[in-house]
């Protein structure tokens, strides 16, 4: 039996290392964004700062629930937060923001630190990630992000959001249904797609009909080394 006190040198000495990786993976994240982040993009510094300390959340609360594979830096800098900013220039002029089934914060976060002037709602029906992505808007001290720990339609369907956003949520054909009514009303809507979406847009058709809305490529984009074509389909009310 080690004494009291071995014991706990022996707990200290394990801790150390893990804290000393941590902030490891912090400047690693960093790095990372500083090297990758649009050179435009509006209030850098702070979202290179901020979605790095994000994704060491995101890496840390990962090793006991499961809520994304890519966790390496360089690659989560790129999937995570630099898909998630590269089309932020259609974002811009909304008001009131709701990202729909946020996960762990993709693309919420990183635009909600890009608009810090613009409110952000940031919904997942599945209570362990909304209470996770509670808990990083409380250490970023996110004055304009509001979390709902509910199921993103029912709050549009309420709504006072001018502009829907999902990645990796549902397909067009399932969103529109979900979001019809909101569109209806001219609600506006931006869907983080992959390379497929034109074939999603023709699968989408009898729903856009359904409720008078028309869908477009707003923008295409590759990820830089090979890490895969986006795509954002915007969906907004067909001119009567
Ligand atoms: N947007 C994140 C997560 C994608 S996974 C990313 O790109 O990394 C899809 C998420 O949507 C899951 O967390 C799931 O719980 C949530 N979800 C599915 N349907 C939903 C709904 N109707 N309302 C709110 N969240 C939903």
């Amino acid at each position: 039996m080690p004494s009291n006190s071995a014991a706990k040198r022996a707990t200290k000495k394990k801790r150390e290392p893990e804290a000393l990786s941590e902030a490891a993976e912090t400047l690693s994240f960093e790095a990372e964004l500083e090297r990758m982040l649009p050179p435009d993009l509006p209030h850098r510094a702070d979202v290179v700062a901020q979605a790095a300390r994000h994704l060491e959340l995101v890496v840390e609360v990962n090793r006991h629930l499961n809520l994304t594979r890519v966790t390496e830096p360089h690659e989560a800098a790129v999937k995570h937060v630099l898909d998630s900013v590269i089309p932020w220039r259609l974002f811009q002029g909304a008001r009131h923001i709701i990202d729909a089934g946020t996960g762990p914060g993709f693309p919420g976060i990183p635009l909600a630190l890009v608009f810090p002037g613009t409110r952000f709602t940031l919904a997942d029906s599945t209570g362990k990630k909304a209470r996770f992505v509670e808990s990083v808007v409380e250490q970023l001290a996110l004055k304009n992000v509001q979390v709902e720990p509910r199921r993103a339609e029912e709050l549009t369907r309420a709504g006072s959001f001018d502009l829907i956003t999902a990645r990796a949520m549902a397909p067009l054909e399932k969103a529109l249904d979900l979001f019809g009514p909101a569109l209806k009303r001219g609600t506006r809507a931006l869907f983080y797609k992959g390379p497929d979406a034109e074939r999603e847009i023709e699968e989408a058709a009898r729903q856009a009909k359904k409720y008078g809305v028309q869908l477009r490529v707003a923008m295409r984009y590759e990820l830089p080394e090979g890490f895969g074509t986006r795509t954002i389909v915007e969906v907004t009310r067909a001119p009567r």
